[in-house]
């Protein structure tokens, strides 16, 4: 059982879907509703589980910016968390990552405000129809599958980096793409 970094308490098990048909097991503070999420679990987790794991609440919000000053250690590893530094991220995300497993932790708030923000860009750069023709490509190729956690095997096109004369590409070329985006994302490289 993995403890929270702020509260040093025992977090609980929340499954999470994941788009399309997949469910994620994420590591929750049942106390400051912060979360963990092993290296690849965040990004593919969908946006509407926001609203159950992480509802509005100002107070919380306000609260969560003032604990983050804190140093906090990985769950996993122990070893110290730091702010991931991502130009493509709005300044107001603020994601802890371990440098050794590549774990993600998110104070309370922080979920929903990367979540959002994911939406935000898939939606202003790819079409739901767009994003809905181009998952079964993705699928059907391995190479865009990437390792979630201690969860086995997801994909998930990414839209936010994609253009418009992405769609035309090969898919291997497209699958490259989504991988690089993925890996920008989530470990800020
Ligand atoms: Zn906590
Ligand atoms: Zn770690």
């Amino acid at each position: 059982m993995l403890h929270c970094p702020q509260c040093d308490r025992e977090m609980v098990e929340v499954v999470a879907k994941a788009a399309p048909g997949s469910l994620i097991q994420l590591d929750q503070c049942d106390k400051c509703g912060g979360i963990w999420c092993d290296k690849w679990e965040l990004f593919p987790v969908d946006g509407d589980e926001a609203d159950r794991l992480d509802p509005l609440d100002e107070n919380l919000l306000r609260d969560s910016s003032r604990v983050q000053k804190k140093t906090l250690y990985c769950p996993r590893c122990a070893d110290e968390l730091a702010l991931l530094a991502d130009p493509i991220l709005p300044k107001d995300i603020q994601l802890c990552r371990c440098r050794h497993c590549d774990g993600l932790w998110l104070n309370r708030g922080q979920f929903r405000r990367y979540k959002e923000y994911q939406k935000s860009t898939r939606l202003k750069k790819m079409s739901g129809e767009k994003i809905a023709a181009k998952l079964p490509e993705v699928y059907a190729n391995p190479k865009s599958w990437v390792m979630t956690g201690t969860k086995g095997i997801f994909a998930y096109p990414r839209g936010a980096e994609e253009d418009e004369e992405l769609v035309g590409k090969s898919l291997a070329g497209a699958a490259k793409l989504v991988l690089q985006s993925l890996a920008r994302m989530i470990l800020g490289i």
